[in-house]
């Protein structure tokens, strides 16, 4: 791709907010840079957690508007709902938005957290076949096994006991 020499020296603002008018003046701009902690730890809901992130950014012009496309790559932990472990984990999400060049600040860094907040996912498990926690004594059932009965919830289970 051809680097256009008017941005070469651009300062990437650390919080994402770019001027439009900055932008309009390059002829448009691609960029990466890596994320500050402080925007990206408290996007997920507790524990999990972004421990890091960097983003690719590509405006251009297109008549009224400034298109943006975007990819945000970075290591996040993710607990599992079985077993509650903490799991690190790649990821990579892609964005695109258009903004009007009427506006004075495009507000990337709105996006890159909307984009990341809507791909937490809460039911992850760290295997398809986790095992989980005992209920009772809250043994990892991955490492061993316990000895409690298992508890049996059914109806049929409660009435074979009254009736025996
Ligand atoms: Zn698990
Ligand atoms: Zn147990």
């Amino acid at each position: 791709m051809q680097e256009n020499s008017f941005y070469r020296d651009y300062d990437v603002p650390q919080d994402l907010r770019f001027k439009t008018t900055d932008i309009i003046h390059m002829g448009g701009l691609q960029c990466s840079c890596q994320l500050n902690k402080k925007y990206i730890s408290d996007i997920l809901s507790e524990p999990n957690r972004i421990t890091q992130a960097s983003v690719e950014l590509s405006f251009s012009i297109a008549n009224q508007e400034i298109l943006v496309q975007g990819k945000v790559t970075g290591q996040r932990e993710i607990q599992c709902a079985r077993c509650l472990k903490l799991v690190k984990q790649p990821f990579g999400e892609e964005f695109f938005e258009t903004y009007s060049n009427k506006l004075e600040i495009i507000d990337i860094m709105f996006l890159v957290r909307q984009t990341l907040a809507l791909t937490e996912d809460i039911r992850f498990l760290c295997k398809p076949d986790c095992r989980g926690i005992c209920p009772m004594c809250g043994q990892d059932l991955n490492v061993a096994s316990c000895n409690c009965q298992p508890v049996n919830l059914s109806p049929f289970a409660v009435l074979k006991g009254k009736f025996k």
